[in-house]
Protein backbone atom coordinates (compact mmCIF):
# COMPACT_ATOMS: atom_id res chain seq x y z
CA UNK A 1 0.00 0.00 0.00
CA UNK A 2 2.75 2.10 0.88
CA UNK A 3 4.80 1.46 -1.59
CA UNK A 4 1.83 2.25 -4.39
CA UNK A 5 1.44 5.49 -2.43
CA UNK A 6 4.68 6.63 -3.25
CA UNK A 7 4.34 5.58 -7.02
CA UNK A 8 1.16 8.06 -7.29
CA UNK A 9 3.20 10.54 -5.10
CA UNK A 10 6.21 9.92 -8.10
CA UNK A 11 3.31 9.84 -11.00
CA UNK A 12 1.23 12.68 -9.87
CA UNK A 13 4.93 14.94 -9.34
CA UNK A 14 5.56 14.11 -12.80
CA UNK A 15 2.44 15.09 -14.05
CA UNK A 16 2.60 18.90 -12.04
CA UNK A 17 6.76 18.97 -13.68
CA UNK A 18 5.17 18.49 -16.95
CA UNK A 19 2.39 20.50 -16.67
CA UNK A 20 4.31 23.28 -15.42
CA UNK A 21 6.16 23.80 -19.10
CA UNK A 22 3.06 24.13 -20.91
CA UNK A 23 1.99 26.88 -18.74
CA UNK A 24 3.13 30.49 -19.16
CA UNK A 25 4.48 31.89 -15.88
CA UNK A 26 3.15 34.76 -13.76
CA UNK A 27 5.08 37.93 -13.69
CA UNK A 28 5.67 37.47 -9.93
CA UNK A 29 8.14 34.08 -10.89
CA UNK A 30 9.19 36.15 -13.75
CA UNK A 31 10.40 39.00 -11.47
CA UNK A 32 12.68 36.37 -9.39
CA UNK A 33 14.01 35.31 -12.66
CA UNK A 34 15.14 38.87 -13.25
CA UNK A 35 18.70 39.44 -11.99
CA UNK A 36 19.75 43.36 -11.50
CA UNK A 37 23.68 43.89 -12.71
CA UNK A 38 26.13 46.00 -10.99
CA UNK A 39 27.39 49.17 -12.19
CA UNK A 40 30.85 50.13 -11.90
CA UNK A 41 32.89 47.16 -12.55
CA UNK A 42 36.17 47.41 -13.43
CA UNK A 43 37.76 47.02 -17.46
CA UNK A 44 41.69 46.01 -16.20
CA UNK A 45 42.78 44.90 -12.75
CA UNK A 46 45.11 47.01 -11.37
CA UNK A 47 48.86 46.31 -10.55
CA UNK A 48 48.54 46.03 -6.86
CA UNK A 49 45.86 45.59 -4.34
CA UNK A 50 46.15 45.07 -0.50
CA UNK A 51 43.23 42.48 -0.60
CA UNK A 52 42.22 40.46 -3.27
CA UNK A 53 38.79 38.56 -2.67
CA UNK A 54 37.87 35.27 -5.11
CA UNK A 55 34.01 35.26 -5.45
CA UNK A 56 31.28 37.56 -6.33
CA UNK A 57 28.84 35.95 -4.20
CA UNK A 58 27.32 36.93 -0.96
CA UNK A 59 29.99 35.47 0.87
CA UNK A 60 32.77 38.00 -0.92
CA UNK A 61 30.18 40.89 -1.01
CA UNK A 62 30.17 40.58 2.50
CA UNK A 63 34.06 40.41 3.76
CA UNK A 64 34.23 43.52 0.34
CA UNK A 65 31.52 45.54 2.54
CA UNK A 66 33.08 44.79 5.76
CA UNK A 67 36.76 45.64 4.54
CA UNK A 68 35.33 49.29 3.17
CA UNK A 69 33.28 49.76 6.33
CA UNK A 70 36.67 49.59 8.01
CA UNK A 71 38.50 52.04 5.34
CA UNK A 72 39.76 49.70 3.19
CA UNK A 73 37.74 49.77 0.36
CA UNK A 74 40.16 51.52 -2.08
CA UNK A 75 42.63 48.65 -1.38
CA UNK A 76 40.19 45.91 -2.37
CA UNK A 77 39.56 43.92 -5.35
CA UNK A 78 36.88 41.25 -5.63
CA UNK A 79 37.66 38.91 -8.55
CA UNK A 80 34.59 36.86 -10.02
CA UNK A 81 34.37 34.23 -12.64
CA UNK A 82 30.96 35.74 -14.06
CA UNK A 83 28.57 38.14 -12.79
CA UNK A 84 28.23 39.10 -9.34
CA UNK A 85 25.70 37.55 -7.38
CA UNK A 86 24.99 35.62 -10.86
CA UNK A 87 22.61 33.05 -10.44
CA UNK A 88 21.58 33.19 -7.01
CA UNK A 89 18.11 34.00 -6.99
CA UNK A 90 17.06 30.26 -7.28
CA UNK A 91 20.31 29.12 -5.70
CA UNK A 92 18.66 29.61 -1.98
CA UNK A 93 15.75 29.34 -0.23
CA UNK A 94 16.40 32.17 1.58
CA UNK A 95 16.09 31.07 5.14
CA UNK A 96 17.84 33.07 7.74
CA UNK A 97 17.54 31.53 11.51
CA UNK A 98 19.21 32.38 14.69
CA UNK A 99 19.54 29.13 16.41
CA UNK A 100 22.69 27.24 15.80
CA UNK A 101 24.61 24.68 17.29
CA UNK A 102 27.17 26.73 18.71
CA UNK A 103 27.22 29.95 20.99
CA UNK A 104 30.14 30.73 18.52
CA UNK A 105 27.67 30.15 15.19
CA UNK A 106 24.90 32.04 17.11
CA UNK A 107 27.16 35.17 17.49
CA UNK A 108 28.04 35.28 13.59
CA UNK A 109 24.45 34.47 12.40
CA UNK A 110 23.01 37.40 14.88
CA UNK A 111 26.02 40.27 13.26
CA UNK A 112 24.26 38.81 9.73
CA UNK A 113 20.59 39.41 11.13
CA UNK A 114 21.58 42.81 11.98
CA UNK A 115 23.38 43.41 9.08
CA UNK A 116 20.28 42.45 7.29
CA UNK A 117 18.55 45.26 9.30
CA UNK A 118 20.86 47.79 9.15
CA UNK A 119 21.16 47.87 5.30
CA UNK A 120 17.51 47.86 4.63
CA UNK A 121 17.25 50.65 7.01
CA UNK A 122 19.92 52.31 4.89
CA UNK A 123 17.01 51.75 1.80
CA UNK A 124 19.11 49.03 0.37
CA UNK A 125 16.99 45.97 -0.38
CA UNK A 126 17.99 42.56 1.62
CA UNK A 127 14.58 40.60 0.91
CA UNK A 128 14.30 40.45 4.61
CA UNK A 129 11.24 40.18 6.35
CA UNK A 130 10.71 39.10 9.93
CA UNK A 131 8.03 36.59 9.92
CA UNK A 132 8.79 34.54 12.46
CA UNK A 133 10.14 30.29 12.00
CA UNK A 134 8.30 28.23 13.77
CA UNK A 135 10.02 24.47 14.70
CA UNK A 136 7.98 21.55 15.07
CA UNK A 137 8.59 18.30 17.09
CA UNK A 138 7.23 14.60 16.61
CA UNK A 139 9.26 12.95 19.38
CA UNK A 140 9.99 13.57 22.86
CA UNK A 141 13.44 13.33 22.15
CA UNK A 142 13.02 16.58 19.62
CA UNK A 143 11.19 18.40 22.09
CA UNK A 144 13.84 17.78 24.93
CA UNK A 145 16.35 19.48 22.19
CA UNK A 146 13.76 22.45 22.02
CA UNK A 147 13.46 22.83 25.67
CA UNK A 148 17.19 22.74 25.84
CA UNK A 149 17.27 25.34 23.22
CA UNK A 150 14.54 27.64 25.09
CA UNK A 151 16.64 27.74 28.13
CA UNK A 152 19.80 28.30 26.19
CA UNK A 153 18.42 31.52 24.65
CA UNK A 154 18.12 32.96 27.53
CA UNK A 155 21.99 33.72 27.55
CA UNK A 156 21.67 33.44 24.19
CA UNK A 157 19.60 36.20 23.51
CA UNK A 158 17.19 34.72 20.94
CA UNK A 159 13.87 35.31 22.32
CA UNK A 160 11.63 32.49 21.52
CA UNK A 161 8.83 30.79 23.57
CA UNK A 162 7.55 26.70 24.22
CA UNK A 163 4.09 26.34 21.64
CA UNK A 164 1.53 23.63 21.89
CA UNK A 165 0.15 21.45 18.96
CA UNK A 166 -2.65 24.40 19.04
CA UNK A 167 -0.54 27.15 18.78
CA UNK A 168 1.27 25.70 15.90
CA UNK A 169 -1.59 25.78 14.02
CA UNK A 170 -2.59 29.05 14.76
CA UNK A 171 0.56 30.48 13.83
CA UNK A 172 0.51 28.16 10.63
CA UNK A 173 -3.33 27.37 9.41
CA UNK A 174 -1.46 25.38 6.67
CA UNK A 175 0.21 22.81 8.82
CA UNK A 176 -1.53 19.18 10.00
CA UNK A 177 -0.47 19.26 13.60
CA UNK A 178 -2.42 15.99 14.30
CA UNK A 179 1.50 13.93 14.84
CA UNK A 180 3.16 16.82 16.22
CA UNK A 181 4.13 17.29 20.14
CA UNK A 182 5.01 20.83 20.29
CA UNK A 183 7.21 23.10 18.74
CA UNK A 184 9.80 26.33 19.18
CA UNK A 185 8.38 29.88 18.33
CA UNK A 186 11.48 32.13 17.35
CA UNK A 187 9.94 35.58 16.09
CA UNK A 188 13.01 36.86 15.50
CA UNK A 189 14.37 34.97 12.85
CA UNK A 190 12.95 35.78 9.07
CA UNK A 191 14.07 35.32 5.37
CA UNK A 192 16.25 37.19 3.03
CA UNK A 193 17.11 37.29 -0.60
CA UNK A 194 20.70 36.19 -1.90
CA UNK A 195 20.48 38.01 -4.64
CA UNK A 196 19.51 41.11 -3.04
CA UNK A 197 21.71 41.26 -0.49
CA UNK A 198 25.01 40.16 -2.49
CA UNK A 199 23.60 43.37 -4.70
CA UNK A 200 23.41 45.30 -2.15
CA UNK A 201 26.47 44.80 -0.36
CA UNK A 202 28.15 45.28 -3.32
CA UNK A 203 26.81 48.68 -4.22
CA UNK A 204 27.84 50.10 -0.92
CA UNK A 205 31.29 48.30 -1.18
CA UNK A 206 31.90 49.86 -4.55
CA UNK A 207 30.69 53.69 -3.49
CA UNK A 208 33.41 52.77 -0.49
CA UNK A 209 36.43 52.29 -3.25
CA UNK A 210 35.63 48.51 -3.72
CA UNK A 211 37.19 48.08 -7.28
CA UNK A 212 35.32 44.55 -9.13
CA UNK A 213 36.20 42.75 -11.49
CA UNK A 214 33.59 40.49 -13.28
CA UNK A 215 34.03 37.69 -16.39
CA UNK A 216 37.71 37.29 -14.44
CA UNK A 217 38.65 33.97 -12.79
CA UNK A 218 41.97 33.57 -10.03
CA UNK A 219 44.43 30.82 -11.98
CA UNK A 220 47.18 30.74 -9.38
CA UNK A 221 47.65 32.39 -5.33
CA UNK A 222 51.64 33.02 -4.98
CA UNK A 223 53.18 33.33 -1.95
CA UNK A 224 56.83 34.43 -0.78
CA UNK A 225 58.33 33.78 2.58
CA UNK A 226 55.18 31.96 3.42
CA UNK A 227 53.18 34.92 2.75
CA UNK A 228 50.68 35.83 0.08
CA UNK A 229 52.10 37.89 -2.30
CA UNK A 230 50.36 38.04 -5.48
CA UNK A 231 47.13 36.63 -7.65
CA UNK A 232 46.98 35.35 -11.01
CA UNK A 233 44.32 35.91 -13.40
CA UNK A 234 43.53 34.89 -16.74
CA UNK A 235 43.58 38.94 -17.41
CA UNK A 236 46.97 39.45 -15.46
CA UNK A 237 48.43 39.46 -12.45
CA UNK A 238 47.56 41.53 -9.40
CA UNK A 239 50.57 41.85 -6.26
CA UNK A 240 48.38 41.65 -2.71
CA UNK A 241 49.67 41.23 0.50
CA UNK A 242 45.95 39.39 1.64
CA UNK A 243 43.46 36.61 -0.30
CA UNK A 244 40.34 35.31 0.78
CA UNK A 245 38.78 32.63 -1.02
CA UNK A 246 35.34 33.12 -1.25
CA UNK A 247 34.60 30.92 -3.96
CA UNK A 248 31.59 28.66 -3.05
CA UNK A 249 31.76 25.39 -3.90
CA UNK A 250 34.55 26.01 -5.82
CA UNK A 251 36.85 26.99 -2.64
CA UNK A 252 38.39 23.44 -2.72
CA UNK A 253 39.14 24.06 -6.13
CA UNK A 254 40.69 27.47 -5.77
CA UNK A 255 42.51 25.97 -2.50
CA UNK A 256 44.31 23.65 -5.41
CA UNK A 257 45.52 26.77 -7.16
CA UNK A 258 47.46 27.93 -5.05
CA UNK A 259 51.20 27.53 -4.40
CA UNK A 260 51.85 25.83 -1.73
CA UNK A 261 48.36 23.91 -2.08
CA UNK A 262 45.55 24.97 0.77
CA UNK A 263 43.09 22.32 2.07
CA UNK A 264 39.52 23.45 2.12
CA UNK A 265 37.62 20.24 2.27
CA UNK A 266 34.31 20.81 1.16
CA UNK A 267 32.06 18.93 -1.48
CA UNK A 268 28.59 20.31 -3.19
CA UNK A 269 25.83 17.88 -2.40
CA UNK A 270 22.30 18.63 -4.04
CA UNK A 271 19.91 20.37 -2.19
CA UNK A 272 16.25 20.02 -3.30
CA UNK A 273 13.11 22.53 -3.23
CA UNK A 274 10.12 23.19 -4.42
CA UNK A 275 8.16 26.23 -5.52
CA UNK A 276 4.38 26.68 -6.50
CA UNK A 277 2.96 29.10 -8.12
CA UNK A 278 0.69 31.58 -6.37
CA UNK A 279 -1.67 30.40 -4.23
CA UNK A 280 -4.78 32.29 -3.19
CA UNK A 281 -4.83 34.27 0.08
CA UNK A 282 -1.28 32.68 1.67
CA UNK A 283 -0.81 35.26 4.40
CA UNK A 284 2.96 36.69 3.24
CA UNK A 285 3.91 36.86 6.91
CA UNK A 286 3.78 32.97 6.85
CA UNK A 287 6.34 31.79 9.06
CA UNK A 288 9.12 29.72 8.41
CA UNK A 289 8.12 26.25 9.21
CA UNK A 290 11.17 23.31 9.81
CA UNK A 291 9.99 20.11 10.86
CA UNK A 292 13.23 18.31 11.38
CA UNK A 293 11.81 15.05 12.07
CA UNK A 294 10.21 14.90 8.59
CA UNK A 295 13.55 16.36 7.20
CA UNK A 296 11.66 19.37 5.44
CA UNK A 297 10.83 23.10 5.93
CA UNK A 298 8.87 25.82 4.06
CA UNK A 299 8.34 29.56 3.67
CA UNK A 300 5.92 31.91 1.66
CA UNK A 301 7.96 33.73 -0.82
CA UNK A 302 6.12 35.84 -3.25
CA UNK A 303 2.64 34.38 -2.73
CA UNK A 304 4.10 31.25 -3.15
CA UNK A 305 4.94 28.28 -1.67
CA UNK A 306 8.74 27.30 -1.17
CA UNK A 307 9.64 23.91 0.46
CA UNK A 308 12.50 21.64 0.51
CA UNK A 309 14.79 19.83 3.28
CA UNK A 310 18.06 17.75 4.27
CA UNK A 311 17.20 14.17 3.07
CA UNK A 312 19.21 11.79 5.29
CA UNK A 313 21.21 10.77 2.75
CA UNK A 314 22.19 13.25 0.42
CA UNK A 315 23.70 13.00 -3.60
CA UNK A 316 27.53 14.24 -3.63
CA UNK A 317 28.37 16.03 -7.06
CA UNK A 318 32.03 16.70 -8.35
CA UNK A 319 32.67 20.36 -8.64
CA UNK A 320 34.78 20.33 -11.67
CA UNK A 321 31.54 19.03 -13.68
CA UNK A 322 30.09 22.25 -12.60
CA UNK A 323 32.05 24.96 -14.79
CA UNK A 324 29.43 27.61 -15.09
CA UNK A 325 26.00 29.17 -13.34
CA UNK A 326 23.85 27.97 -15.73
CA UNK A 327 25.14 24.73 -14.85
CA UNK A 328 24.97 25.13 -10.90
CA UNK A 329 21.51 24.06 -10.94
CA UNK A 330 21.19 20.74 -11.99
CA UNK A 331 18.66 18.02 -13.43
CA UNK A 332 15.97 17.34 -11.28
CA UNK A 333 15.83 13.66 -9.17
CA UNK A 334 12.09 12.96 -7.94
CA UNK A 335 12.68 9.92 -7.10
CA UNK A 336 15.52 11.30 -4.90
CA UNK A 337 13.24 13.74 -3.58
CA UNK A 338 10.11 11.86 -3.45
CA UNK A 339 11.29 11.35 0.81
CA UNK A 340 10.97 14.88 1.23
CA UNK A 341 7.59 15.43 -0.96
CA UNK A 342 5.84 12.82 0.63
CA UNK A 343 6.21 14.83 4.48
CA UNK A 344 5.35 17.94 2.67
CA UNK A 345 2.20 16.58 1.92
CA UNK A 346 1.68 15.25 5.18
CA UNK A 347 2.59 18.05 6.82
CA UNK A 348 0.30 20.83 4.50
CA UNK A 349 -2.20 18.77 3.04
CA UNK A 350 -3.33 21.15 0.95
CA UNK A 351 0.10 21.36 -0.72
CA UNK A 352 -1.97 18.12 -3.18
CA UNK A 353 -3.55 20.94 -4.79
CA UNK A 354 -1.06 23.54 -5.48
CA UNK A 355 0.25 24.25 -8.94
CA UNK A 356 3.96 23.32 -9.26
CA UNK A 357 6.57 26.23 -10.98
CA UNK A 358 9.78 24.10 -10.28
CA UNK A 359 11.52 21.70 -8.55
CA UNK A 360 15.06 23.15 -8.10
CA UNK A 361 17.56 21.38 -7.54
CA UNK A 362 20.54 23.18 -6.52
CA UNK A 363 24.54 23.17 -5.12
CA UNK A 364 25.84 23.53 -2.04
CA UNK A 365 28.97 22.68 -0.23
CA UNK A 366 29.48 21.13 2.51
CA UNK A 367 32.58 20.45 4.91
CA UNK A 368 33.13 16.73 6.44
CA UNK A 369 32.23 17.88 9.85
CA UNK A 370 29.40 19.63 8.99
CA UNK A 371 30.57 22.99 9.90
CA UNK A 372 31.38 26.50 8.17
CA UNK A 373 35.21 26.25 6.85
CA UNK A 374 36.44 30.04 8.07
CA UNK A 375 40.31 31.74 9.03
CA UNK A 376 43.75 31.78 7.88
CA UNK A 377 45.30 28.79 5.98
CA UNK A 378 47.91 27.06 8.21
CA UNK A 379 50.08 26.47 5.22
CA UNK A 380 50.28 30.21 3.82
CA UNK A 381 49.95 33.56 6.41
CA UNK A 382 47.70 35.94 5.14
CA UNK A 383 45.66 33.20 3.13
CA UNK A 384 41.50 33.54 4.78
CA UNK A 385 38.93 31.27 3.25
CA UNK A 386 35.42 31.77 4.18
CA UNK A 387 33.17 28.85 2.48
CA UNK A 388 31.56 25.40 3.48
CA UNK A 389 28.48 27.32 4.23
CA UNK A 390 26.20 23.95 4.65
CA UNK A 391 22.74 25.63 2.70
CA UNK A 392 23.08 28.87 5.52
CA UNK A 393 25.41 31.21 3.79
CA UNK A 394 22.95 33.91 4.12
CA UNK A 395 22.34 33.53 7.68
CA UNK A 396 26.39 33.33 8.19
CA UNK A 397 27.70 35.79 5.11
CA UNK A 398 27.42 39.02 7.63
CA UNK A 399 29.22 37.44 10.55
CA UNK A 400 31.97 35.28 9.36
CA UNK A 401 32.44 38.53 6.65
CA UNK A 402 33.25 40.43 9.86
CA UNK A 403 35.49 38.27 11.95
CA UNK A 404 36.99 37.33 8.53
CA UNK A 405 37.71 41.23 8.06
CA UNK A 406 38.55 41.85 11.81
CA UNK A 407 41.72 38.75 11.45
CA UNK A 408 43.11 40.56 8.48
CA UNK A 409 42.65 44.30 10.01
CA UNK A 410 43.41 43.87 13.33
CA UNK A 411 44.84 40.40 13.33
CA UNK A 412 42.32 38.74 15.75
CA UNK A 413 38.42 38.88 16.17
CA UNK A 414 35.81 39.31 19.23
CA UNK A 415 34.22 36.48 17.90
CA UNK A 416 34.88 32.73 18.49
CA UNK A 417 36.37 31.19 15.86
CA UNK A 418 38.56 27.95 17.22
CA UNK A 419 35.34 25.42 15.95
CA UNK A 420 35.92 26.79 12.61
CA UNK A 421 39.18 27.16 11.72
CA UNK A 422 41.52 25.23 9.01
CA UNK A 423 43.98 23.87 10.80
CA UNK A 424 40.74 21.38 12.17
CA UNK A 425 41.78 19.22 8.92
CA UNK A 426 44.15 16.97 7.65
CA UNK A 427 45.33 16.20 4.01
CA UNK A 428 43.07 13.09 4.57
CA UNK A 429 40.14 15.46 5.07
CA UNK A 430 41.04 17.02 1.43
CA UNK A 431 40.76 13.12 -0.49
CA UNK A 432 38.23 13.50 -2.91
CA UNK A 433 36.99 9.78 -2.07
CA UNK A 434 37.02 10.91 1.39
CA UNK A 435 35.02 13.72 1.08
CA UNK A 436 32.74 11.76 -1.55
CA UNK A 437 32.03 9.44 0.97
CA UNK A 438 31.06 11.30 4.16
CA UNK A 439 29.41 14.41 2.56
CA UNK A 440 27.04 11.79 1.91
CA UNK A 441 25.75 11.68 5.51
CA UNK A 442 26.57 15.74 6.38
CA UNK A 443 23.52 17.26 5.34
CA UNK A 444 20.84 14.74 6.94
CA UNK A 445 23.16 15.93 10.47
CA UNK A 446 21.28 19.28 9.70
CA UNK A 447 18.11 18.24 10.60
CA UNK A 448 19.23 14.98 12.72
CA UNK A 449 18.61 14.90 16.62
CA UNK A 450 21.93 16.22 17.87
CA UNK A 451 22.36 13.33 20.28
CA UNK A 452 25.55 13.86 22.10
CA UNK A 453 29.01 11.79 21.24
CA UNK A 454 27.15 11.58 18.10
CA UNK A 455 29.92 9.85 15.50
CA UNK A 456 29.58 9.56 11.63
CA UNK A 457 29.51 6.19 9.44
CA UNK A 458 31.25 7.38 6.76
CA UNK A 459 34.88 7.89 5.84
CA UNK A 460 35.87 6.05 8.82
CA UNK A 461 38.92 3.59 9.90
CA UNK A 462 41.49 5.74 8.12
CA UNK A 463 44.27 6.22 11.00
CA UNK A 464 44.02 2.86 13.51
CA UNK A 465 46.64 2.69 16.26
CA UNK A 466 48.62 -1.25 15.78
CA UNK A 467 46.25 -2.18 19.26
CA UNK A 468 42.66 -1.23 17.12
CA UNK A 469 41.87 -5.04 16.63
CA UNK A 470 42.38 -6.25 20.31
CA UNK A 471 40.29 -3.09 21.55
CA UNK A 472 37.79 -4.00 19.06
CA UNK A 473 37.61 -7.20 20.24
CA UNK A 474 37.27 -5.85 23.64
CA UNK A 475 34.03 -3.95 23.08
CA UNK A 476 35.61 -0.28 22.24
CA UNK A 477 33.15 1.51 20.84
CA UNK A 478 35.64 4.26 18.62
CA UNK A 479 35.14 7.91 18.23
CA UNK A 480 37.16 9.49 15.27
CA UNK A 481 39.86 12.70 16.44
CA UNK A 482 41.43 13.94 13.46
CA UNK A 483 41.17 11.04 11.48
CA UNK A 484 42.04 8.72 14.30
CA UNK A 485 40.03 6.23 15.31
CA UNK A 486 39.75 6.20 19.61
CA UNK A 487 37.99 4.51 22.02
CA UNK A 488 35.63 6.83 23.55
CA UNK A 489 33.46 3.83 25.63
CA UNK A 490 33.83 0.27 25.89
CA UNK A 491 30.39 -1.91 25.54
CA UNK A 492 30.33 -5.20 27.58
CA UNK A 493 30.12 -7.94 24.75
CA UNK A 494 28.79 -11.59 25.28
CA UNK A 495 30.70 -14.43 24.73
CA UNK A 496 31.13 -15.29 20.70
CA UNK A 497 29.42 -12.30 20.28
CA UNK A 498 30.84 -9.64 17.95
CA UNK A 499 30.83 -6.07 18.14
CA UNK A 500 29.24 -4.30 14.76
CA UNK A 501 30.40 -1.00 16.10
CA UNK A 502 33.13 0.68 13.75
C1 LIG B 1 18.99 25.07 -2.93
C2 LIG B 1 19.69 25.93 -1.90
C3 LIG B 1 18.98 26.46 -0.84
C4 LIG B 1 19.62 27.27 0.10
N1 LIG B 1 18.90 27.80 1.12
C5 LIG B 1 19.50 28.64 2.01
C6 LIG B 1 18.75 29.23 3.06
O1 LIG B 1 17.56 28.98 3.19
N2 LIG B 1 19.39 30.06 3.93
C7 LIG B 1 20.72 30.34 3.80
O2 LIG B 1 21.24 31.10 4.62
N3 LIG B 1 21.44 29.78 2.82
C8 LIG B 1 20.87 28.94 1.91
N4 LIG B 1 21.60 28.37 0.91
C9 LIG B 1 23.03 28.58 0.88
C10 LIG B 1 23.46 29.87 0.27
O3 LIG B 1 22.77 30.15 -0.91
C11 LIG B 1 24.94 29.73 -0.01
O4 LIG B 1 25.61 29.30 1.16
C12 LIG B 1 25.53 31.04 -0.43
O5 LIG B 1 24.87 31.55 -1.55
C13 LIG B 1 26.99 30.81 -0.74
O6 LIG B 1 27.53 32.03 -1.07
P1 LIG B 1 29.06 32.14 -1.43
O7 LIG B 1 29.33 33.55 -1.72
O8 LIG B 1 29.86 31.44 -0.38
O9 LIG B 1 29.22 31.23 -2.74
P2 LIG B 1 28.72 31.49 -4.22
O10 LIG B 1 27.44 32.23 -4.27
O11 LIG B 1 28.77 30.16 -4.89
O12 LIG B 1 29.81 32.43 -4.83
C14 LIG B 1 31.09 31.95 -5.15
C15 LIG B 1 31.56 32.74 -6.36
O13 LIG B 1 32.92 32.41 -6.61
C16 LIG B 1 33.11 32.49 -8.00
N5 LIG B 1 34.33 31.75 -8.35
C17 LIG B 1 34.55 30.41 -8.24
N6 LIG B 1 35.79 30.10 -8.65
C18 LIG B 1 36.37 31.26 -9.02
C19 LIG B 1 37.65 31.61 -9.56
N7 LIG B 1 38.60 30.68 -9.80
N8 LIG B 1 37.90 32.91 -9.83
C20 LIG B 1 36.96 33.87 -9.60
N9 LIG B 1 35.73 33.60 -9.11
C21 LIG B 1 35.44 32.32 -8.82
C22 LIG B 1 31.86 31.88 -8.58
O14 LIG B 1 31.64 32.28 -9.91
C23 LIG B 1 30.78 32.38 -7.62
O15 LIG B 1 30.13 33.54 -8.09
C24 LIG B 1 21.00 27.54 -0.02
C25 LIG B 1 21.71 26.98 -1.08
C26 LIG B 1 21.08 26.18 -2.02
C27 LIG B 1 21.86 25.60 -3.15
Amino acid sequence: MLIKGVREVRKYSAYKCVSVVSRQLSSRLDALDHEERLEGCLSALPAKAKVVICGGGVMGAAVAYHLARRGWGPNTIVIEKEKVGAGSRWHSSGLVGSFKPTLAQVRLTQSSIRLLQELEAKGRSTGWKQCGSLLLARNRDRMTVYRRMKSQSVSWGIPCELVTPKKCQELCPLLNVEDVLGGLWIPGDGVGDPHLLSMSLMRESVENGVGVMEDCYVTAVLSKDDRVCGVETNHGAIDCDYFVNCAGFWARQVGQLARPKIKVPLLPCEHYYLHTKPIENLDPMTPVIRDPDGYIYLRERDGCILAGGFEPIAKPVYEEEITNMSQRCVPEDWDHFHVLLQQLLKRVPSLSQAVLHKLCNGLEAFSPDCKWIVGEAPEMFNYHVAAGMKTVGISAAGGVAEATVEEIVDGYSKYDMYELGLNRFLGLHNNKRFLRDRVKEVPGVHYGLPYPFHEFETGRNLRLSPIYPTLRDNGAVFGQVMGYERPTWFETIGENEPSDKP
